[in-house]
């Protein structure tokens, strides 16, 4: 009866030995999630601060106001990129413009935007104020772009844009 007794207890403590393991197993998983979680979010925020430093560090470099022969490579391959970026938007921009279509005002067939007349009525069309024909623009004097003039920056590099 004892030894029933002793195996019963002997059985308890296991299974509460190990509903503890459990526990602590439960405990070290919860642990390094947050702490990679921590990880994370640290190496997210530095990288946003070394992007805005970069960014910083760069115009300064740009416009003279800083002098580094070394940094000044990174600057010339961002200066490309960002000529790169903003003549593949222009052309994106254009193609976008030429794939939009609108209504007749007459039939209600669809028709390209720059469409002087309806395909299918003849009807003349007004032509849409996109304000992209009408919008001046200026040569940016860092990077060379011609640019539109609104704004006191410039579109294609970020640099502030002297009128
Ligand atoms: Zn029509
Ligand atoms: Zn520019």
């Amino acid at each position: 009866m004892s030894d029933l007794k002793t195996k019963l207890g002997g059985g308890l403590n296991i299974l509460q030995d190990s509903v503890q393991q459990g526990k602590q197993k439960l405990q070290t998983a919860q642990e390094i999630s947050q702490y990679r979680k921590l990880v994370q979010e640290n190496s997210e925020r530095r990288a946003n601060l070394l992007l805005q430093l970069g960014e910083q560090t760069s115009q300064k470099i740009r416009t003279g106001e800083l002098k580094d022969l070394q940094l000044r490579d990174y600057v010339l391959k961002i200066a490309e990129l960002d000529r790169q970026i903003f003549q593949t938007q222009s052309a994106l921009e254009q193609l976008n413009r030429k794939s939009d279509s609108w209504a007749c005002s007459k039939c209600g067939s669809q028709i390209g935007v720059d469409d002087k007349f309806c395909g299918s009525c003849g009807q003349q069309q007004e032509p849409i104020a996109t304000g992209n024909d009408t919008v001046e623009t200026a040569v940016c004097p860092t990077c060379e772009e011609q640019v539109p003039a609104q704004g006191n920056f410039c579109a294609c590099c970020g640099s502030r844009l002297v009128l």
